[in-house]
This record gives C-alpha cells, sequence and structure tokens, in this order.
C-alpha cells in the first residue's frame, strides 16, 4: 500500500506549485485569481500541518486542517463565481458552510466520530468541486474556445464523484480510518487530489489565459470610445463576409456613412459633448442593425456597415431609416444627422472596389447637401434615394 505521508507530502508540494504559478498571475488582476491562489496556499498549509503532526494527529491539528480545507473550497467556489462577474458569496452557501464547521469542531472535539468527520468533509468538498465545475460549463463563452472551461469541469466532476462515492460509503455504515492510515480510501482520496488538485489549477490558469486573450482582442479590435469594430477588425470580417456572399450567391450591401458638420458640433458645444454625440450616434445605429450585420469605424466620424443578404432597394431603406432614427434622437440638446453612400457587391467584387464606390457615392451625398442617402450607380452617376 502506498504511503500516505508521501502522496499527502505530494499534494503539499502541488499546492504550492499551483500558489506560484497562480501568483504569477495576480499583476494581471483577472478576477477570482486571488482567491484561487488563496485557496490552494490554504490546502498546502493544511496538508503540511498534517503531515508534520504525524500519526496519531492530534486534535487541534485535526480540526485546523479540516476548518482551513472548509475555507479553501469556499474560496475555489468564490473565486470561481467572481471569474465569471457574479457576486462571489450566496447566504445560503455560507450558512451551510459555517453548519458545517460546527459540525467538524463537535465530531472531532466531542464524539471523536472519524467517519462522520470525514463524511461532512467529503460532503463539503463534493458540493465545491460539483459548483466549481458547473460554473466553468454554464458560463463559458458562447463564442469561444470552449476546452479550457470543459477540462476545468471534468477535473472538477472527477475529484467531486469520489468524494460523493466516500460519503455514501460512509452514509452505509462503512469505517473509516484517521487521514494518515495506510486505508484504501485515504490512498485513493490522496492519489486523486495529486491528479485532480493540478488539473484544477492548471485549468484556472487556462481560463485566465483565455481571459486575457479576450482582453487582448477587445483593445485590438473594439474601438474605446464607440463599442464599434475598429477599421482593421471591421476590414478583415467584412472581407470575410464579402467572399462568403459571393461564393453563396446573395447579396450583400456596404453604406459608409460621416455625420455631418460633426466638427461644428466639437466648436460649439466642445469636445467632450462630441465624444458623446458619437458614442450615441453610434448606439442608435448598432442597437437597429441586425444580427450579423458588420459596423466599424473607419476614422473619426465615418463608419461603414455591412448589410448580410440585403440587396440595393433593402439597403437604402434601412439605411434610411437609420438616418431618420439619428435624425430624431438628439441628445444634449444637438441634432445630429448623417450622409450615406451604398454599394451592392457584384461578382467578382473585392472589398476595396466596393467601399471606394460606397464612399463615391458618399461625397455626392455631401455634396447634394448633406442628411440624404444616395447608392452608387454602375456607371458613375450615383442615384439619390432620399432626401
Ligand atoms: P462634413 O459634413 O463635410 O463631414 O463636415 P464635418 O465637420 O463633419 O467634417 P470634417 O472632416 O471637417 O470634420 C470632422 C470632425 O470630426 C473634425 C474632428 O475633430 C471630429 N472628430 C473626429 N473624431 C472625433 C472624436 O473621436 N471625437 C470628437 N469629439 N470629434 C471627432
Ligand atoms: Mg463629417
Ligand atoms: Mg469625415
Amino acid at each position: 500500500m502506498l504511503n500516505p505521508d508521501v502522496l499527502i507530502g505530494i499534494v503539499m508540494v502541488s499546492c504550492m506549485m499551483s500558489v506560484a504559478i497562480l501568483g504569477s498571475l495576480l499583476r494581471t488582476a483577472v478576477p477570482g485569481i486571488a482567491r484561487w491562489c488563496l485557496a490552494h496556499g490554504l490546502l498546502a498549509i493544511a496538508s503540511a500541518s498534517v503531515l508534520i503532526a504525524g500519526t496519531p494527529p492530534k486534535q487541534a491539528v485535526t480540526l485546523c486542517a479540516g476548518l482551513i480545507t472548509l475555507t479553501a473550497v469556499l474560496l475555489l467556489v468564490h473565486g470561481m463565481r467572481q471569474f465569471f462577474g457574479k457576486a462571489p458569496g450566496r447566504r445560503i452557501e455560507t450558512c451551510a458552510f459555517v453548519m458545517a464547521a460546527a459540525a467538524l469542531v463537535y465530531l472531532t472535539t466531542q464524539t471523536q466520530n472519524t467517519a462522520a468527520r470525514i463524511g461532512v468533509l467529503s460532503l463539503i468538498l463534493a458540493y465545491g468541486r460539483i459548483t466549481v465545475g458547473t460554473l466553468a460549463l454554464r458560463h463559458a463563452p458562447p463564442d469561444g474556445a470552449r476546452y479550457p472551461y470543459r477540462f476545468v469541469a471534468a477535473a472538477a466532476y472527477l475529484g467531486a464523484l469520489f468524494h460523493l462515492t466516500r460519503a455514501i460509503a460512509i452514509a452505509f455504515g462503512m469505517p473509516q480510518t484517521p487521514f494518515l492510515q495506510p486505508s484504501a480510501w485515504n490512498v485513493l482520496s490522496l492519489g486523486l487530489a495529486i491528479v485532480t488538485l493540478p488539473c484544477l489549477s492548471t485549468g484556472m490558469v487556462m481560463l485566465a489565459h483565455d481571459q486575457l486573450a479576450r482582453r487582448m482582442e477587445q483593445l485590438a479590435n473594439i474601438d474605446e470610445l464607440t463599442g464599434v469594430l475598429m477599421r482593421r477588425a471591421f476590414m478583415a470580417r467584412a472581407t470575410d463576409l464579402l467572399h462568403k456572399a459571393v461564393a453563396g450567391g446573395k447579396p450583400l450591401s456596404i453604406a459608409v456613412l460621416d455625420i455631418d458638420k460633426f466638427k461644428a458640433v466639437n466648436d460649439d458645444f466642445g469636445h467632450a459633448v462630441g465624444d458623446r454625440i458619437l458614442t450615441h450616434v453610434t448606439s442608435v445605429v448598432s442597437t437597429r442593425l441586425k444580427p450579423g450585420d458588420l459596423f466599424g469605424r473607419l476614422g473619426g466620424e465615418e463608419f461603414a456597415i455591412v448589410l448580410v443578404d440585403t440587396g440595393k432597394t433593402a439597403a437604402a431603406a434601412v439605411m434610411d431609416e437609420l438616418r431618420l432614427a439619428v435624425e430624431q434622437s438628439p441628445r444634449e440638446g444637438v441634432r445630429c444627422t448623417f450622409s450615406a453612400g451604398i454599394e451592392c457587391v457584384m461578382p467578382g467584387d473585392t472589398l476595396a472596389g466596393t467601399l471606394g464606390r460606397a464612399d463615391a457615392a458618399l461625397y455626392v451625398a455631401k455634396a447634394k447637401g448633406r442628411n440624404r442617402v444616395v447608392m452608387a450607380s454602375e456607371v458613375d452617376v450615383p442615384e439619390v434615394v432620399t432626401q
């Protein structure tokens, strides 16, 4: 039989390594990292105290190790909720943990009932792992790689399965020996901790990296002021949509729009108001676009929209609705309008070609007096759609 002393030593070292790895991510300020780090630190302390106390362990050491483990489980769960932007604590959960702590005190100091004490700890460990795994699966971002979230869930559920089995076995009267005595249950429990605890902390590191990658992607692709795509990201995604539309023989229209006389807004009301008006206009437009359409800031107060599955005439109608919506929603006393040029993608078209023709139509819209939508004509004489 494997020696529990050695196994618990390995658990302790692996928890300390998890602290070092999770600790290296503390400065990234990923929510939950600090609690995960602290939880692994506490588990290392609990393992060390049991190891140092030897067999048979003193009552106080057994109790302390149990209470520290409870706290670590709670911190892991809290950290997971925090990671997903939720309030870390739940009142009913805190009450259950306080009751479990009281039960541990009673079972260790009063009745010295080892099986019941291990049963309580097993239930709490199973609860913590099931909660961590379920949170990871339930809140995994739908649009990204799900692997790190499934990895965490698998590591968490595997441990939970064992702890639940042990708790059930105890409920059916199976006897248990104190932690460091070499019984099959103790060796299995420690062996599983050796496998699943590092897997869990590795999974948590994966989650943190996934969140950091998302943050970087957001910084690189999303315009901070307006929340729409920045030029480079817009162009890349618009090119994809254009290729798909051409390959699938589906219509696709591109509109270029520019806010009218925006310099005057800045001059008359100040740059800060100008910023807020820009944000307002983009929010009016983006809330009215259908899912799948693309909205990007080409630069300054000039934007572009890709309308998927939309031909020329329908695109003109959509853009005119947007134009009216913006015109009819003044903000901070500023009535803002935009002009737009539209072009429909044709077979063999490139994004630059389509955008160029839409841009030419925008110039015509400006020249004709602004606050209007113009369609690029195939023969370079743009046709005025609305006024
Ligand atoms: P037009 O109708 O011909 O488009 O006139 P305009 O005044 O809108 O065009 P112009 O190109 O002369 O001026 C654009 C202005 O948009 C100038 C610039 O300061 C302002 N602008 C560009 N980006 C921002 C921004 O992020 N915030 C603010 N407040 N103003 C911006
Ligand atoms: Mg302008
Ligand atoms: Mg402009």
